[in-house]
């Protein structure tokens, strides 16, 4: 061992989880170079990085030409931090194909709200821990208001203002998406900022108080996410007596819903059709048990934004014209898919692989490469692919996960 390798193996230790894995168990650094091709890397390295993609440092030798990057973790996006918990944001600006949809991740203390506001963009989302409180009023001047927990989601329309706190005991954490790449969760219309920018003579007019009563409005950067006392526990008793609530409900229990099961995962598919708020976004959740894939496939309709809650995963994409690249995920990332390119997930952990797939799009709908080939005259198959038809033969119904 060099002096050089020697240092990138003790950076290796202190370092991703699995690169000490592989030095304690004595194993060489990973090097990019497979038999009579590349070489080592002696120079300065990001050792803990190279680790979580193995499949950059040395690519399937079926990966070839240039496709953009597909994958952006939320561990490189900047946390802000406030009174009543965290947020962190990936967008188009983080991530440069991802035009259609944004991401963000929200923490909230027990107690903690998310300032009531709205926004031009619509917002789904999937409770990824704890419980929460939600509250919006649609322009039919109907109210709504609800609690959600882990796997529960919800959509707020373009424009239709709203609010979320984390309830006891610890408060919650979760994904939101946005229709728009472009969105910035530091342009969103805030109560308090408005209320900051409206002559006290004004707002006494509108609201028919005298101007005294808006002498003490906080600043309009002092809220955002700030702690407020727990609402009461029956979610009844929050509701504004006399008014009517919303007729499509803004949350949705998805979990709830009956799952496509194959033997090794599961596929939960919301939208328009089974969660009718939803109009612009719809989402998979799926489960891939070790060594099981979702198949070969490829969207009809639109881009595809992933979120990867937990477990290990490696995501091949095929772009036409001989171009193919793989990517390593793992829980907090984000992973994306150009509009009709095909691509398949395989699980290559130890433990089952959860991830949302979200989509721009009123409905979900996928392509699987299996089906149409079963769907096809088979000669006309066999004259493209000189298979053996006595190994091979392809599946009438669609089998999500394999
Ligand atoms: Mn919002
Ligand atoms: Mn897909």
């Amino acid at each position: 061992m060099t002096d050089l390798s020697r240092r990138n193996a003790l950076f290796t230790m202190a370092g991703g989880a699995a690169l000490a894995a592989s030095a304690a168990s004595g194993a060489e650094l990973a090097q990019p170079r497979r038999p009579g091709f590349g070489g080592d890397d002696p120079g300065p390295r990001n050792a803990a990085r190279d680790s979580l993609s193995p499949d950059m440092l040395n690519q399937p030798v079926t990966d070839s030409g240039t496709l953009p990057n597909l994958k952006f973790s939320f561990a490189d996006a900047p946390t802000k931090e406030y009174p009543g918990g965290w947020t962190r944001q990936v967008t188009v600006r983080e991530l440069g194909v991802s035009k259609n949809i944004a991401g963000v991740d929200m923490r909230l203390n027990s107690g903690g709200v998310r300032e009531l506001h709205w926004h031009k963009e619509s917002e789904w989302a999937f409770m990824l821990y704890g419980n929460a409180r939600i509250t919006a009023v649609g322009a039919d001047g109907k109210s709504f208001v609800d609690d959600v927990g882990p796997g529960d989601l919800w959509y707020f329309p373009s424009g239709v203002p709203h609010s979320i706190q984390g309830l006891g005991p610890d408060g919650c954490e979760f994904l939101l998406a946005f229709d728009d790449g472009g969105f910035d969760e530091d342009s969103t219309f805030l109560l308090t900022d408005w209320f900051n920018h409206v002559p006290p003579a004004l707002l006494a007019k509108n609201f028919q108080a005298p101007a005294e009563a808006f002498a003490h409005l906080p600043k309009e950067s002092e809220r955002y996410i700030f702690p407020v006392a727990l609402p009461p526990a029956d979610v009844q008793k929050d509701r504004i007596p006399d008014t009517e609530m919303v007729g499509n409900r803004f949350s949705h229990r998805m979990m709830a819903q009956e799952p496509i099961k194959t033997p090794h995962g599961t596929v939960r598919i919301t939208d328009s059709n089974n969660f009718p708020a939803a109009k612009t976004i719809a989402a998979a959740l799926v489960e891939i048990e070790p060594g099981g894939i979702r198949e070969l496939h490829w969207h009809p309709n639109t881009d595809e934004w992933q979120y990867y809650i937990e477990g290990q995963a490696r995501m091949g994409v095929f772009a036409a014209n001989a171009h193919a690249r793989t990517f390593d995920f793992a829980a907090g990332d984000v992973g994306y898919v150009p509009f009709a390119m095909g691509h398949y997930i395989e699980n290559t952990g130890s433990t089952t692989l959860r991830f949302l797939e979200m989509f721009k799009s009123s409905y979900y709908a996928d392509i699987s490469l299996n089906q149409w080939l079963a769907l096809t005259p088979p000669e006309l198959v066999q004259g493209h692919l000189n298979l053996d038809p006595q190994k091979v033969s392809f599946r009438k119904d669609k089998l999500p996960v394999v």
